[in-house]
Order: structure tokens, then sequence, then C-alpha cells
């Protein structure tokens, strides 16, 4: 029998593993960081410690992945990433908890099937609205870079074939000098078994380059706002009303825009988790356990001028190519934090369960084995937050006091920011937008990072009830942090447990609705005091 040990010497550098299709920035990162690239000439087979490639694995390849290897993709993720299996999952989330916390995707049919309810609709519609337009937006179920999009308001432009969706349109979004955008948030799920979920607190936001105008849907370049077209956009080198060059900016630059017209950007960026929290859930009962794996996604969320987040399109491999200053900031630290968030923290679904029956302690010294590697091979990076992590328990109080420190923008969480109304109308007024970048206000300076870990998703009401530090059961906790990347589930004592021995979504849905409704009633106190 083969022993299951790792290859080489304990001192050799990690050795990463590619296919064509991995992207460039992934390998230039992983060689900064001290890593060898394989080679097939001079390595042993399973002589490789980390697969990253574009495409999903084999079965075949999941169930022989050694100790040592991680694979960057999960199976049974395209449950998410395709948009027709995004749309059948959500709406029997909706049906099973009969909550409104599932009213966050846009009404949407599957084509052929649901051609006959979309009709229905259609016409309900037409008749409630009366001479008013109804907007809809017709899309590939997979993989469109906006091949074959359509955005119509009468039916007669409907033109499918294959399997398309046809969607609400968001008519109303919120427009940066009336351009329209939409966020792109990078969300790393490092098992499914126990769920464990962190989202990116930094990300891309991307514009279309033309202005948004509603009697001309055939102008993709005011419609779509997918880099991939906008950059080809006659517009896209022209300096734009407040968002200037190109088609990109970063997302702390927008919350920091928002800010500065005294947007709750925290509140935004709650639901924002909470959309990601729950369409996660939808699909994690149902992917199979695989072991030392993760998936990092590109969640695509539309804001609308009531500052209602959308979600239009989990992307599976969210495009890491480079093509201007936004990308190269976010992007390569994408990467390096997301190598230390696997390997630093050590993956929580070892090997429990696996097919050779390597059991705990085998993981433990596998764990060990990463972190002595990136302890050398990392100290000479300019990573601040390498020093960031350990495996901790909830009841390891320092730990959590010391995260604290990390992340002084946690006081933040505690100051009520309320957006006065004439400002609220200027700001989400689709044709009052303001024209030119406002001032910023001084009342808080343009922070790094977008919201303290220790906020999760509790509204500020609800602060004390969900911080870390409650001590639990001797259960151990992944780490809070990993760069810019904090853990977003489990949340709480209760979600912890609801998320060990098998998910209990029930009770974690609950536990959601209730932070729902202590936001709302939050909201409505500020409001009253205004
Ligand atoms: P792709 O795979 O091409 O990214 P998306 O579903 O993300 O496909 O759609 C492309 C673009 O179309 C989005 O980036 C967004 O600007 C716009 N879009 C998609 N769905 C909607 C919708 N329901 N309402 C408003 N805009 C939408």
């Amino acid at each position: 029998m083969v022993e299951d040990r790792p290859p080489g010497p304990i001192l050799k550098p990690p050795v990463f593993h590619v296919d064509d299709t991995t992207p460039e920035v992934v390998q230039s990162v992983l060689l900064e960081r001290g890593w060898d690239k394989f080679d097939k000439g001079e390595q042993n087979v399973e002589d490789w410690n980390l697969y990253w490639r574009t495409s999903s694995f084999r079965m075949t390849e999941h169930i022989n992945v050694k100790p040592w290897q991680r694979l960057n993709h999960h199976p049974g993720t395209t449950q998410l990433t395709r948009q027709d299996h995004l749309a059948r999952h959500l709406k029997h989330m909706k049906r099973m908890y009969g909550t409104p916390l599932y009213e966050f995707i846009p009404l949407t049919f599957i084509m052929p099937n649901d051609y006959n309810k979309f009709v229905a609709e259609y016409f309900r519609e037409k008749h409630v609205l009366g001479a008013k337009h109804s907007y809809w937006i017709c899309k590939p179920a997979e993989l469109s870079h906006r091949r074959g999009i359509i955005i119509f308001s009468d039916i007669k432009g409907l033109l499918f074939d294959d399997t398309y969706i046809v969607q609400k349109y968001i008519c109303n979004p919120l427009l940066v000098g009336r351009y329209k955008c939409d966020l792109r948030i990078y969300v790393c799920v490092t098992g499914f078994k126990p769920l464990t979920i962190y989202i990116y607190q930094e990300g891309l936001v991307r514009f279309a380059t033309e202005k948004f105008d509603l009697s001309n849907l055939q102008n993709n370049y005011a419609h779509l706002t997918n880099s991939s077209i906008n950059k080809s956009g006659v517009s896209y080198e022209k300096i734009k009303e407040v968002i200037g060059h190109g088609c990109k900016w970063t997302l702390s630059r927008f919350f920091s825009y928002l800010r500065s017209w005294d947007v709750d950007d925290l509140l935004l960026w709650q639901k924002i988790t909470q959309v990601v929290i729950l369409t996660v859930l939808a699909i994690a009962p149902l992917v199979p356990f695989a072991a030392n794996c993760f998936e990092l996604f590109g969640f695509d969320i539309l804001i609308d001028d009531n500052l209602k987040p959308w979600l239009l399109e989990v992307n599976f491999s969210p495009a890491l190519s480079i093509d201007c200053s936004a990308d190269i900031s976010v992007k390569r630290k994408l990467i390096h934090d997301t190598i230390e968030l696997i390997y630093l923290q050590g993956l929580r679904n070892e090997r429990t369960g696996c097919r050779d029956g390597a059991k705990g302690s085998h993981s433990v010294s596998l764990t060990k084995l990463d972190v002595g590697r990136f302890n050398k091979v990392c100290s000479a990076l300019p990573c601040e937050s390498l020093l960031q992590f350990t495996s901790r328990t909830f009841k390891d109080e320092s730990a959590v006091k010391k995260a604290i420190k990390i992340c002084p923008e946690n006081k933040h969480a505690s100051q009520p920011r309320e957006m006065t109304s004439r400002k609220k109308d200027l700001l989400l007024s689709t044709r009052e937008a303001p024209k030119t970048k406002p001032k910023l206000k001084g009342r808080r300076s343009p922070h790094k990072k977008i919201i303290p870990f220790m906020s999760l998703i509790q509204s500020r009401a609800d602060k004390t009830s969900i911080s870390p530090c409650v001590p639990l059961d001797n259960g151990k906790v992944p780490g809070l942090q990993a760069g810019n990347f904090v853990l977003i589930f489990p949340f709480n004592e209760a979600t912890f447990g609801a998320s060990r021995n098998g998910l209990n979504v029930r009770r974690i849905i609950q536990k959601l609705q209730k932070l729902k409704n202590k936001q709302h009633s939050h909201m409505l106190e500020m409001e009253t005091k205004r």
C-alpha cells in the first residue's frame, strides 16, 4: 500500500500545478511567494500541492486527491454558477422557507419550459401598468459574456434558442454620474461540510460606458456592465462624468463615494453579505463531500436606487485578467489572500471521512508543514496580513482581541450614519444623479477596509449578541480573517452549531431572518429620530 505522505524533503518549496487555462496572475503570485511550478519531466506525478485551473475537476480527480494537495474547485458548484440552476434553487428556497429573505433575485423564467408562465406574467403586468413599459432581459443560462443578451419591453422582441433565462430587468439601477454599474464581489467557500464562507472586502465595480437610457434598450454600452464589451466601446477611453476614465473602480472607491453622500455603506455591505450566505445555503446541502478543495466565486450584484442589492449571477472562475489599474490593485492581492486563507489556516474539511482513512493527526501535521513552508516562503513578502492567522477557537479571546486591533475600522460599526432625504434623493434618483464627484464630508476618512469583520451581518443594534468572543463548546472555528477575506459563515454561536453534524438550514434561515428584522427596526428607529 502506498503511504500517504507529503512528497520530498519537508523544506522544499510547495509546488503548483497548472494547465493552459490557469490565469497568469495566479502563476505569477505563486512564483512570487516562492512556489515551484510543477514539471512533469522532473517531478513525480503526485508531487504538487495546489492545482489551480479554470475548468472544474473530474470526480476521480477529487477522489484521488492526496492529503498534501489542494484543488481550486469543489464538485457541484455549477449548481450556483449556471443561471438556470441558480434560479431554480433560489425559487425552491423561497418556497421552502416562505420568506421575503429570498427576494434578492429578479423574477426569473427558465426557457423554454417556463415560456407560458412568462407570457402570463408579461400580460398580467402589462395590464397593471397600462401605458407604462415593463422591462425584461433575456440571457443565456451559461457562460454568456453578453452573447445573445436582449433587453426588451415588447414581447415581440423576445428571441431565444437553447436554454435561456428571461428575467425582470432592474430598470432603476443606482447610477454613478448617470452610468449604470454592478459589483463584483469575491467569495471563497473553503468547505461545504461544514459550511465555511469568506467574503473579500475589496472587489470591483464595473460601469457601463454610456449614459443609462431606457429609451434605447439596444445600446449595450449603456445597459450591460461587462468590461469585455465596454472595453471595446468608443467611450471607454473618455473621461466620463464622475467615473472618469475606463470602466472599473475598486469597491473601496465606490464605498467611499457612497459615504461621501452619507449613504450607509455598512448597511449595504451587510445586505450583500446576507445575499451571499442565503445563496450558498441554497446549494450547500446538495454538494457532495470533497476534501481539500475550495471555490472562489465572483458574485455579480446590482444595487438599485433604493440601495437594494440584486443578485444577477454567480461566476465560476471569475475573470482574473489584468486590464486596468483597478484590476492590478484588486486581483494580485486577491490571489495572495486566497493562498493565505487556504494554507495558513488549513482547510477545515480536511481528511475526515476520506477514502484512505487518514485522520485528524495526519492533517494536523500537514497543516503544520504548510505553515512551516509558508513561514519560510512568505516572510519576505509585503503581506501585512500574514501574521494575523492561527486556527482559533471562539474561546481564544486574546486572538480575537488581537484581530480587533488589526481592524481599527471596527469602531465605525457602532457609529450610526444617516442619509438625509435630500441627499438620498440626489444620489438615488436615476434622473437626479450627482453630476460631479461630491466632496468628501470628512466625517469618516476613507479607509482601506470596507467593513470590520466583527460586524459580519448583524445590524449595529445587534452588535453585542454576535461577537465571535462568545464562548462556545470546544469546537474549532475557522480563522476570522485572512488578508481581506473575512469569515461570514458561521457568524455566531447558533449558526456555528447549526452547521456541524449536518446543515440545519431552517435554523440558519431563522437566525438570518431575526437579524434582518433587527436591521429593519434599527432603520425605522433611525428614520424616526431624524
Ligand atoms: P454575463 O455572463 O454576460 O456576465 P450577466 O447575467 O451578468 O451575464 O449579464 C450581463 C450584464 O447585464 C450584467 O453585468 C448587468 O449589467 C446586466 N444585467 C443582467 N441581468 C440584469 C437584470 N436582471 N437587470 C438589470 N441588468 C441586468
